[in-house]
């Protein structure tokens, strides 16, 4: 009986399809705290929000993994501390902020811009996903604190006090001998920087240490008079890497009221020297045939020798796993505690794991995070809860105070 057969598939699939259903409204919102973006997102077409084949994140992808909410990067690399210098990454951090706008503006049944934790609940609770922004690098303030006050008006909710290599603010975990920086020594935070933790506190915008010194970062514990994040960094005891926290300053994060992200760098998580030796000879060869000096992510990391070279280093030396990942994160909270880490991917800046490799992938964390044995009400923590509660409470001690829209 050919038809009850299909009738009871039919059944069965309605079954599985509203279990699926249920599942997807009943799973804890999914926040990525550390997406990239290229300068030319939004403008050139192969770099649309909606759908990108050479980006690990996009709309279409978001939706398929189960990824709620990111926050979008606007990110200027580290140059001279020069008027010229700050002026140029004032204007390269604008177009980030531009391109932000409008993927929202094309884009609005589908992504909203939140500036509060209620309008990520709200936006999920709507089916739409959320976008929030994060600055990486305190160089493109262009040393001028009226620029954080735009920056929150643009809708900048982190601002990410260094990149690699020293800047005006505060000296970074990894110092770039090209720009002529000392090495680490005991010197944190300058006095602009003070100015920028005092007014992000006054602002209501979350301080970011992932990139900062390690005297850095003790500086702005001491100094912050709101719990401050780490908005992709992992844990130094599993892998000595400078990017990663160490235990001492992942227990006085947290000791603060703060959240450490752990982040899906594969070189923050498992040394392979064999891959990153490949990975610099690739770069050497690609930055060489396009006529450039050296290599840069934004002008070569999408050229098709690029891309392909880099399929074949995968193949022969396989980045780390979500197990990989999880287990960095069981850690940070054994030392932490799991009321303050949380998750960040580095999509489109690094990031990338085996089985994490974009946001329709998103699933396969939380598969690990059980794997490690955390519970439902523990992964909701690390997905987002943890971050969202920061934020409020960096909004809640906000003195400045905005009128709304
Ligand atoms: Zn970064």
């Amino acid at each position: 009986m050919n038809v009850f057969r299909t009738l009871g598939q039919a059944l069965a699939l309605a079954l599985v399809l509203g279990g699926t259903a249920r599942a997807e409204q009943d799973r804890p919102i999914t926040l990525d705290t550390h997406v990239d973006i290229p300068f030319a997102y939004m403008h050139d077409p192969r770099f649309d929000a909606a759908h990108s084949d050479l980006l690990k994140v996009d709309l279409d992808k978001m939706k398929q993994g189960g990824l709620d909410a990111a926050f979008f990067i606007v990110y200027v690399e580290q140059g001279p501390l020069t008027p010229a210098g700050y002026a140029h990454a004032v204007v390269e951090a604008q177009t980030k902020y531009d391109d932000i706008a409008l993927m929202i503006k094309r884009y609005p049944d589908r992504i909203g811009l939140a500036t509060t934790p209620d309008q990520v609940r709200a936006n999920r609770a709507a089916g739409k996903l959320s976008a929030m922004i994060g600055v990486e690098n305190g160089y493109s303030l262009g040393h001028d604190l009226a620029n954080l006050d735009k920056a929150y008006a643009h809708g900048a909710r982190y601002v990410g006090l260094a990149h690699m290599g020293h800047n005006d603010l505060c000296t970074s975990s990894t110092p770039e001998a090209d720009l002529g920086d000392p090495p680490l020594s005991d010197a944190g935070i300058s006095d602009f920087g003070r100015s920028v933790v005092k007014r992000a506190n006054q602002l209501g915008i979350m301080v970011d240490v992932s990139h900062s010194s390690d005297a850095c970062v003790r500086d702005v514990l001491a100094l912050s008079t709101s719990p401050i994040i780490a908005s992709h960094s992992s844990s130094r005891a599993l892998l000595n890497h400078p990017r990663n926290l160490s235990d001492d300053l992942l227990r006085a994060i947290a000791a603060k009221g703060g959240v450490i992200q752990a982040v899906a760098v594969g070189t923050y998580l498992k040394y392979d020297g064999g891959r990153e030796l490949a990975e610099k000879a690739l770069q050497a060869q690609v930055a060489h045939a396009a006529g450039h000096k050296a290599f840069d992510a934004e002008k070569d990391g999408y050229l098709p020798a690029y891309v392909e070279g880099m399929k074949r280093i995968d193949a022969a030396f396989p980045l780390p796993t979500v197990d990989d990942f999880a287990r960095h994160i069981r850690h940070m909270v054994d030392v932490a505690g799991v009321d303050h880490v949380g998750i960040a991917s580095d999509f489109d800046g690094g990031g990338g794991l085996a089985d994490w490799n974009d946001a329709t992938q998103t699933r396969n964390v939380t598969a690990a995070l059980r794997r490690q044995g955390f519970s439902d009400a523990d992964i909701a923590k690390l997905w987002s809860g943890n971050l969202l509660r920061v934020w409020g409470e960096v909004t809640e001690r906000a003195t400045v105070h905005h009128v709304a829209g």
